[in-house]
């Protein structure tokens, strides 16, 4: 999530160089809002009117050097945070030995160019840019509760403070029970270690890591101490915290111990997505939607067992000269007819049914929970559904094999969709758009 208003001074004793990045700026980051200096004076005069998120300077100024105007920058209480980036010819041996004293963030190599410098700039302001997260805060101590929430509310964190751990894990598995809604919960607990009441901030590490299971990634851990001991340290870090801040609590480094832990989350959340989107690719069928014969395979057995005391039931469905479809209207009009069934397949069945395109043009359903019966039920509901719904506009039929453990005991899937697949021959041989058991 980007600042909208990316406020951005800019100076330049050059007036070309303020007309060259005023443009490019404007057309590059059209949601940053520059203003432009030709000297220090005029500099310093914006600075103690308007709050700035980001000041670039050259580092020769008509009447002060770059560096000079980079401390005052940062005496000024507006300002002691603001990034200053200085813009000279080259990186010389000043810049680099006095730069870091003078308060300059980072500095930019102008012979890169006009376009490097909007990149450049963009990267830095993305880094600089309001913090994103919601934080679980576990602090008894009102005094400095008040103080750090607004520390961190100040830099855009959304803060749930509470007293106890006691409370934070019942907030925490109030969060847990979101399951995978990841609006639910929060991204990073900022905890005492030292807490009044009966648990301290190492009992709920305990809990965050054994209890709700939760990996230094997925629940990044900040614990707040006084201690100054290494033993205390080691005690933080081996109760399974991230990382500690000592009290007092200096803005900056807890500002910049959350950011590295909410980056850590961010990178768990989109890993966590990206896998899920790679295991969906690998057990979905890509034409169909439906699971591929590949998750059959590997869950059918499981998915079978799991509901062993009750009857399950199988249905192998194959469209009816379907050949003939292909031949007459193409491969491709026979690909969006099999788009279409599984679509129709996907919606017309109970939640826990499994759907897969077992072959070409043959799909296979599993039922928990069905008996026989129940099963020829719900084929001739799918057969007339098919029939009455046209898929891609044409007149398709299909023959089903229904097989249920009612009649073998022992749900072995093999066997079910072997006994399916006879029934399905004896549809095929009745004069298809049948189901038959
Ligand atoms: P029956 O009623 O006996 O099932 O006749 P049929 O023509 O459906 O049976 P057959 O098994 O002879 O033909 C199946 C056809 O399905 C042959 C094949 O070209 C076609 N097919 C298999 N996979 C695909 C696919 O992914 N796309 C398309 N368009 N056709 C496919
Ligand atoms: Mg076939
Ligand atoms: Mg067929």
């Amino acid at each position: 999530m980007l600042n909208p208003l990316t406020r951005i001074l800019v100076v330049d004793g050059s007036e070309v160089a303020r007309t060259i990045v005023n443009r490019i700026l404007d057309e590059e980051m059209p949601e940053a809002n520059i203003t432009l200096c030709g000297s220090a004076a005029e500099a310093l005069e914006r600075l103690a009117r308007d709050r700035f998120d980001l000041v670039t300077t050259a580092l020769m100024l008509p009447d002060m050097d770059g560096l000079e105007l980079s401390k005052r920058v940062r005496s000024h209480e507006l300002h002691r945070h603001t990034p200053v980036v200085v813009v000279s010819g080259d990186a010389n041996e000043r810049l680099l030995r006095e730069g870091f004293a003078a308060g300059v963030t980072d500095y930019f190599d102008k012979s890169l160019g006009y376009q490097a410098f909007v990149d450049f700039i963009r990267e830095l302001t993305r880094r600089h840019q309001g913090l994103v997260g919601r934080v679980l805060y576990v602090e008894d101590s009102p005094t400095t509760a008040h103080h750090s929430r607004r520390v961190m509310e100040h830099h855009g964190l959304q803060v749930t403070h509470c007293n106890t751990a006691e409370r934070a894990i019942e907030l925490l598995a109030m969060g847990a029970a979101g399951g995978a809604d990841e609006d639910a919960g929060y991204d990073v607990v900022v905890t005492d270690f030292y807490l009044k009441d009966r648990l301290t901030g190492g009992d709920l590490l305990h809990a965050i890591r054994t209890k709700f299971r939760y990996s230094q990634q997925e629940m990044p851990v900040l614990v707040l101490t006084d201690a100054q001991e290494a033993d205390r340290q080691v005690e933080v870090f081996h109760a399974g915290a991230n990382d500690f801040v000592q009290k007092p609590i200096v803005e900056e480094i807890l500002i910049a111990r959350i950011r590295s832990l909410l980056l850590i989350k961010q990178q768990f959340l989109a890993l966590k997505k990206q896998n899920e989107e790679m295991r969906h690719l690998a057990t979905t069928d890509g034409l169909t939607g439906v699971h591929n014969k590949r998750y059959l395979i590997e869950q059918g057995e499981r998915f079978l067992c799991d509901r062993r005391n009750l009857p399950v039931s199988v249905m192998l469905i194959d469209i009816d000269h379907f050949k003939r479809l292909n031949d007459t209207h193409g491969h491709l009009e026979g690909d969006r007819v099999l788009a279409a069934m599984g679509g129709i397949l996907r919606t017309a069945v109970r939640e826990d049914t499994l759907v897969c395109r077992f072959g070409g043009e043959e799909f296979a359903v599993l039922l928990p929970r069905c008996g026989l019966e129940d099963a020829c039920a719900r084929a001739e509901h799918l057969r007339a559904r098919v029939e009455q719904q046209r898929p891609a506009g044409h007149a398709i039929t299909i023959s089903v094999g229904v097989a249920s453990s009612e009649r073998i005991p022992g749900p072995d899937l093999g066997g079910l969709l072997a006994q399916a697949d006879q029934a399905l021959y004896h549809a095929k041989n009745h004069g298809r758009n049948l189901v038959s058991a």
